[in-house]
């Protein structure tokens, strides 16, 4: 069964959204009284009432008149959710389960509401949203949420200076357990050379801007330093670079958002290696399984936007799996990469090169990377297999080739729990 669950999050507004949102709000607040007042004048003159649909007509004629233009400053969706609200307070009011709705004071602004996923935008990796006649506003990412987007509703607390705002988003969750009980279907292995190489031979290239920008994000450090302490100039630098730091981020969050939805809809259930454990067992030096330094500058990255890329690839993709009903199941990468998938014979010599498998038992060939990932897949398998039938013997057979890869230990993304926020009739 689906449910509706809200989850509140912090806007950090710049001051002229915040005088924006309370323009808006007030002008919601506007139409409120207005359409009341109009509605009442109505019924004084013996009139019969009018509906939302009719009311949403004198809006359109408010937001077109030259005295009230300023209406058509604000979005006119909410408007129209006022306009909604105060047919539905009426409806009570007929219906003798409510009072008859009355004019709302300054500081008792209704909510803004957009009532559809299509009006509004959410880049939950920046931690920013994008609404109407507001753009970009940033929130603070307090919780992880998965669901269905339905609306959002901004709401005032407090007055004046330190009156704050936040949104509350509404998700509908649980319409996509199909893929639950789904064996994984795409095993995923990370490298340095390629991105990311799939079960199924893909071959994910790093993203090239990355690689570009990392040129200037050296140029723009080293003009920061060359700076003196304290100096207006060094503030200037300090800010370009933060701003680079930011479009880099940006420009990597679209880039895997693209890569990881596209993954999560043909795959609901992925095995994925462990980053962690792979970060660990890395050294400077290198080995064929695990370069060093020199690979990756060949690659054009380095190692903190790899790491940083990888640890959002993952994030991503847990929660996309999760919001198709799926999961991504986490695999320890020992062993895949140099254990050959088809006779099951482990050796550091079966990883001829960085993009080459070559069993040095039975002579299987294929894309390291490519061969890698199907040993995760296989490892997943296992793994998921162990979790549908909890006792310890009934994981045998799932996986017959790669010993030691199938060893490998799995476990779920760890999701932290999301706090369920009652969503009071606010907007
Ligand atoms: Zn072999």
């Amino acid at each position: 069964m689906s449910s509706i669950k809200a989850y509140r999050f912090q806007l950090r507004l710049r001051p002229a959204q915040g005088a924006a949102l309370r323009h808006i709000a007030g002008g919601l607040r506007w139409v409120w009284n207005q359409a009341l007042a109009e509605q009442r004048a109505r019924h004084a003159r013996g009139e019969r009432y009018a509906g939302h649909a009719e009311m949403c007509k004198w809006l359109t004629a408010w937001r077109n008149a030259p005295g009230t233009m300023w209406l058509s400053e604000g979005p006119v969706h909410p408007q129209q959710q006022v306009l909604r609200r105060l047919d539905e307070a009426y409806k009570r009011f007929f219906a003798k389960t409510g009072g008859l709705p009355s004019f709302k004071r300054r500081g008792k602004e209704p909510g803004i509401r957009f009532p559809d996923p299509k009006q509004f935008r959410l880049d939950v990796a920046n931690g920013r949203i994008q609404l109407p006649k507001l753009g970009w506003v940033r929130m603070r990412m307090s919780q992880e949420f998965t669901g269905v987007l339905r609306n959002v509703s901004l709401t005032r607390e407090g007055a004046g200076a330190s009156a704050r705002w936040s949104a509350s988003i509404q998700v509908q969750t649980g319409e996509t357990i199909a893929a639950l009980g789904v064996a994984p279907t795409l095993g995923i292995d990370l490298g340095l050379s390629v991105f990311a190489a799939t079960s199924q031979g893909e071959i994910v290239a790093p993203l090239k801007a990355m690689a570009q920008q990392q040129c200037r994000l050296h140029r723009y450090q080293r003009a920061v330093s060359r700076k003196q302490k304290g100096s207006a100039n060094r503030r200037k630098a300090v800010a370009r670079l933060a701003n680079l730091h930011r479009k880099i981020a940006r420009q990597r969050a679209d880039w895997l958002h693209k890569l990881t939805t596209d993954l999560a809809d043909r795959h609901p259930v992925i095995a994925l290696e462990d980053l962690k454990v792979k970060n660990m067992s890395s050294c400077a030096k290198g080995t064929a399984e695990k370069p060093g330094k020199k690979v990756r500058q060949k690659a054009g990255l380095n190692r903190g936007i790899l790491d940083a890329a990888w640890g959002e690839f993952r994030r991503q993709l847990g929660y996309k799996t999760q919001w198709r009903g799926g999961q991504t199941i986490l695999v320890n990468p020992a062993y895949t990469s140099r254990t050959c998938r088809v006779c099951g014979y482990e050796a550091a010599e079966n990883r001829k090169t960085q993009s080459a498998f070559i069993c040095v038992a039975c002579g299987h060939t294929e894309h390291a990377d490519v061969h890698a990932a199907k040993n995760i897949l296989a490892a997943g398998h296992a793994a998921w297999a162990k979790e549908q039938a909890p006792s310890p013997d009934a994981c045998g057979g799932a996986v017959r080739r790669g010993r030691r890869a199938s060893a490998g230990r799995a476990a779920p993304v760890k999701q932290e729990p999301t706090k369920e926020i009652s969503h009071a009739a606010h907007g």
